[in-house]
């Protein structure tokens, strides 16, 4: 029986509910009037009910599609304005008990190179990390409670937080691992972490067992729980995805939105961020293995579909995904990006010898961190390197209700032209120093409180002085 508000993965992720959504869009999709409602409600920003998402997602009319692509920018545009902020995952260990069948580190794969960072290994990384301007960071690792036990987590969080080189700091600790109790959720948030990202893989119960034969990833329950005991256990901040081309996108994503509304439900708050990884090709994954596999124009679909559908959620996409591909979902709804990553264990202080492969998928987006920063101001998007939310005590409600009502827009855009300047002062070459400057100038003139203008003015000039650094609203 579905329940949105239950604590059990059955009743809110339920297939039958699941199953007649796909119905109910399915005969719906060509219903003007329906569709013509469904877009006038996502017209008031307030987000749409799994249902109702699903029609627009399943509409094939390319009148009212191009509507939804219309509204999608415009959303993205009144709550995130034109700033991306930017982050890089860093891979701590491969090590993992887990037999997932479309990720190279599955405990079966004997020819991967497995590795683990010790903390001096990290503060390797992490430096080099500060050295490129990375501010910001989600840690990844197997699962393997042998080998990266929560111990050697939190022991990590603590190095990466403590290193401060030059100008650098990491100022937020995403932490992207296992399912586990509430009592190391606990650990995490006195760690002080940001977000905690589970992605759910499929939300499709037979297909997930089929897909995490072995390991403590099979119970699909624990798995689809993880959330809740991450909230019980204090984390405000919690980030959805699911591998889009694991199983049919249309039941994934209609999962998703049900997965957003019970933590909604549940906890009052709905998911910080929702990421969109599709499956990509790495070590031994063939993507002509999946035939889920998605197309470009169903993946652009997708996020216009869920920024209509949650419009206060951050989103992200990876450098699985393609400049061009990037570019295109930039306008879509995307939030937050990845630049300049490594997907190996160890690959920003060293690169890999070809010899050796520990990458957990093919990077797509290879440029450097300061050619995506150009990149994106060309395109006159902000690039911000803002943390400010988390370490103001911004988060879960209290984030969530200044991010709904808009007044979170106060502080985004003066942080993100003050983060910008110090990426431009300490690590930009000089044709990106140049383009951001202008930018700046430009951004400047657009925040609207004379007072707030005045302050970010002035930290700006100390910034570019060498006199200042993290000023924050
Ligand atoms: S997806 Fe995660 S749990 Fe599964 S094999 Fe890869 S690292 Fe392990
Ligand atoms: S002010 Fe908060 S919501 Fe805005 S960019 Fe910074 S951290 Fe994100």
């Amino acid at each position: 029986m579905y329940n949105p508000a239950s604590k059990k993965a059955e009743e809110f992720i339920n297939h039958e509910e699941i199953t007649e959504t796909l119905s109910y869009a399915e005969k719906n999709k060509r219903n003007v009037e329906l569709i013509d409602a469904i877009l006038e409600k996502a017209r008031e920003r307030k987000g749409l009910s799994h249902r109702e998402a699903a029609v627009l997602l399943d509409c094939d009319i390319e009148e009212k599609n191009q509507e939804m692509f219309a509204l999608a920018e415009q959303i993205k545009k009144d709550f995130y304005g034109n700033r991306i902020v930017l982050f890089a995952p860093l891979y701590l260990s491969n090590y993992c008990i887990n037999g997932c069948t479309y990720c190279p580190y599955h405990l079966k794969n004997k020819h991967i190179a497995r590795k683990k960072l010790t903390q001096a290994d990290i503060e390797r990384e992490v430096i080099a990390l500060q050295d490129i301007g990375h501010k910001r960071l989600a840690i990844e690792s197997g699962e393997d409670p042998k080998m990266n036990p929560i111990e050697y987590i939190l022991e990590s969080i603590e190095t990466i937080y403590g290193i401060k080189h030059k100008n650098g700091a990491i100022r937020r600790v995403n932490v992207n691992i296992a399912a586990t109790t509430v009592e190391n959720y606990r650990k995490l948030r006195n760690a002080g972490i940001g977000t905690y990202i589970l992605f759910q893989e499929t939300y499709h119960k037979e297909s997930y067992l089929q897909l995490h034969p072995s390991g403590p990833k099979h119970d699909y329950d624990y798995h689809t729980e993880a959330m809740d005991r991450a909230m019980e256990g204090g984390i405000d901040d919690v980030g959805l995805g699911v591998l889009f081309g694991l199983d049919k996108y249309r039941y994934e994503f209609t999962g998703l939105l049900m997965h957003a509304e019970h933590l909604e439900a549940v906890f009052g708050v709905g998911p910080h961020t929702i990421s969109v990884p599709r499956l990509c090709p790495a070590d031994d994954i063939d993507v002509a293995d999946f035939s889920n596999a998605l197309a470009d124009d169903i993946f652009e679909k997708l996020v216009a579909c869920i920024r209509i559908s949650v419009p206060y959620t951050g989103m992200i996409v990876s450098t699985r995904e393609s400049q061009k591909s990037r570019e295109r979902v930039l306008h879509l709804g995307i939030s937050q990006i990845s630049g300049g990553s490594r997907t190996s264990v160890g690959g920003y202080s060293e690169p890999e010898p070809a010899y050796e492969n520990s990458a957990q998928f093919d990077v797509s987006d290879t440029r450097s961190l300061d050619e995506v920063i150009h990149w994106l101001m060309e395109m006159e998007y902000i690039p911000s390197f803002c943390t400010a939310c988390y370490r103001e005590g911004r988060t879960g409600d209290r984030f969530m209700s200044l991010c709904k009502s808009g007044k979170i827009l106060n502080c985004c855009h003066p942080n993100a032209l003050m983060t910008l300047q110090e990426y431009l002062s300490d690590y930009a070459s000089p044709e990106t120093k140049e383009l951001g400057e202008k930018l700046i100038a430009k951004e400047l003139k657009r925040i609207p409180r004379e007072k707030t203008r005045e302050i970010t003015e002035k930290n700006l000039e100390l910034i570019a002085k060498g006199e200042g650094r993290d000023f924050r609203f």
